[in-house]
């Protein structure tokens, strides 16, 4: 058993900012499927909005609205207000830890145009993101990385936690798989943080790495806590066609232009004012209805599915020093220089909007009514403080990492400096262990990879950009079901060290059971608004749904609930661009 005051699983931004912070305070450790520097933050290109006003006016306000209207009014306004104000400070925080900046002429952090942010709540296209060429995310893991090192915090590697330790309404730590040995170990803590990240990995074409599979909403799901707005999941407009691997909003932001078959600059149709930089629920969409009217582009000859991200214009100095890894993913991947020829691009399934409900300060919320159990946090992709409400803008993500992620990590860090070692349940290590011996055991089912494949498809076309009521409740009936083949499947490969099909294995449960939440809210919310957009309900009705979707499973039974949200702010108005 190993023991500290505060665990943080998971070492993306947030989880590094969050265990730095905690760090300051009690004795820290970071838990991680994967080595810190190969989280997905890593692969994040484009940059984090903040309104330094570095190359033309900006104001924090002008990007909270536009981080509430972006989301289509489901964000909560006090997490937005909150978040646009320490963004400031945050980016700032980063570059005195170290984080390389691209720069203006003059020497300050530069900054470039990206989906949805604007000057004047709405008024054009504003310079918010800043950037480190569109190597952003990998800057920031090295950065947070090294700080986190250099202040003493302790690392286990390839440690995928399975179970959380929650025991008279206290969270007292968590058990996690040793990938190298096979053992499992307890982990006793007074505070538990999870920064899991995405869920991607539950779609056919997506952005998201392997690894993004939902650990953290999934076990914390099984325990009962609720998880939020789950039906709300974000195709990025531009990734590389067939394969999904993701060709940053950046290039828009520098002045890509989208274009369809004909040549035509599609989006004067649908976003007059902003075009191409227009949010990416609406361009995802723009695009898809190019395609079903015979507007995209051939691909393998048999279907018209793709269009072009047209960056040629741009010329070969501009991709090379502000576009480099771009430039070097389509010369790898699809043969293209981008300096001379468009690149081919369909919507990519990329972020989860909802997750673990938090508030403010990252205490994970039980219910409606607001209450926490002790000691238990989330922060990053995993968590839902509601900064993104129905539709996240680019760039925001980032920023949530480095001020939300910060800001759990210090509370947890008070939260620690005060509390004793809550009381673990007898057998606490009982339920994991069961699981794992079940895994090997001898049985008849298969090693999962068609059940994997099934509800890939299953939520890419029921799932994803426009959905029905019809399909989706097959959709529902068909999860229901691949979740009841899932009891039976046993791990082919037996050995103890480095067995990666045990992972898979546990990786696909949580995804099951996360496609099976989603696609029950989905299909509950009776409405379209922000990336849940329905053919049978087009219209957005604040009446019945201006409110968050609360899900958790009870056995094999999707529970639902709603909490309200927070508009002190700005009161919902039509979302055109
Ligand atoms: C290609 C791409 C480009 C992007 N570009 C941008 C951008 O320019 N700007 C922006 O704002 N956002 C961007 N995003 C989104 C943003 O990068 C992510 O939302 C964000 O980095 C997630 O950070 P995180 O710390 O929450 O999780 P991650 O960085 O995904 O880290 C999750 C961590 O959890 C660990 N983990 C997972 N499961 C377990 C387990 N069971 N046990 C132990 N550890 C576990 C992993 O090892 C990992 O360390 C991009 C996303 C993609 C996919």
């Amino acid at each position: 058993m190993f023991e500290y005051d505060a665990l943080i699983i998971g070492a993306g931004g947030a989880g590094l900012y969050a265990a730095l912070e905690a760090g300051k305070k009690g004795k820290t450790a970071v838990l991680s499927k994967l080595y810190p520097v190969r989280s997905h933050t890593g692969a994040a290109q484009g940059g984090i909005g903040a309104a330094l006003g570095n190359v033309e006016e900006d104001r924090p306000d002008w990007h909270a609205f536009d981080t509430v209207k972006g989301g289509d009014y489901l964000t909560d306004q006090n997490a937005a207000i909150l978040l646009a104000e320490d963004a400031v400070r945050a980016v700032y925080d980063l570059e005195n830890k170290g984080l390389p900046f691209s720069r203006t002429v003059a020497g300050l952090i530069d900054q470039r145009k990206f989906g949805g942010h604007t000057r004047n709540f709405g008024e054009a296209p504003v310079r918010r993101s800043c950037y480190a060429a569109d190597r952003t995310g990998h800057m920031i893991l090295q950065t947070l990385y090294q700080q986190c090192l250099k202040n003493g915090v302790a690392f286990y590697n390839e440690f995928i936690v399975i179970d959380v330790l929650i025991h008279e309404n206290k969270c007292g730590g968590v058990i996690a798989l040793d990938l190298a040995t096979g053992e499992l170990h307890l982990f006793r803590a007074k505070a538990v943080l999870f920064a899991t990240g995405g869920l991607g990995r539950m779609f056919r074409i997506t952005s998201n790495a392997y690894a993004n599979t939902g650990d953290g909403q999934a076990v914390l799901s099984r325990k009962g806590v609720p998880l939020e707005d789950m039906e709300f999941f974000q195709f990025h407009p531009t990734g590389m066609h067939g394969l999904g691997i993701l060709i940053t909003e950046g290039v828009r932001g520098e002045g890509g232009i989208l274009r369809n078959a004909r040549g035509e600059r599609f989006m004067e149709r649908y976003a007059p004012t902003l075009l191409d930089l227009a949010p990416r629920d609406m361009i995802a969409r723009a695009i898809h209805t190019e395609i079903r009217k015979l507007r995209g582009i051939r691909g393998d000859g048999s279907v018209n599915d793709y269009v072009h991200l047209d960056a040629a214009h741009l010329g070969e100095s501009v991709i090379g020093e502000k576009l480099p890894d771009i430039a070097e993913f389509s010369r790898t991947y699809l043969g293209i220089d981008p300096a001379e020829e468009p690149i081919p691009v369909q919507p990519t399934a990329h972020y989860a909007m909802g997750g673990i409900p938090t508030d403010l300060d990252g205490r994970v919320l039980f219910n409606a009514r607001g209450h926490a159990f002790a000691g238990l946090y989330a922060a990053g992709e995993c968590a839902c403080v509601s900064v993104h409400g129905a539709n996240r803008l680019g760039t925001n993500s980032l920023v949530e990492l480095i001020v939300y992620g910060r800001r759990a990590g210090r509370h947890m860090g008070q939260f620690v400096a005060e509390a004793d070692f809550p009381a673990l349940a007898p057998d606490a290590t009982g339920p994991a262990k069961n699981r794992m011996q079940k895994l090997k055991s001898e049985g008849d089912g298969a090693g999962g990879e068609e059940l994997r494949k099934k509800m890939q498809d299953t939520m890419t076309a029921s799932v994803g950009i426009y959905r029905n009521g019809e399909d989706m409740t097959q959709a529902v009936d068909t999860l229901q079901e691949l979740r009841e083949r899932y009891k039976e499947v046993r791990a082919v490969d037996q050995s103890k060290r480095f067995n990666t099909h045990v992972l898979e294995i546990l990786e696909l449960g949580n995804l099951l059971d996360l496609a099976l939440i989603s696609a029950t809210c989905a299909l509950k919310r009776t409405e379209s608004r922000g990336a849940h957009a329905r053919r049978d309900y087009p219209e957005r009705k604040d009446g019945r749904w201006l409110k968050h979707t609360l899900a958790w499973l009870e056995a094999d039974k999707v529970v639902l609930g709603d909490k309200p949200v927070d508009i002190s702010r700005w009161k919902p108005k039509a979302r055109t661009y």
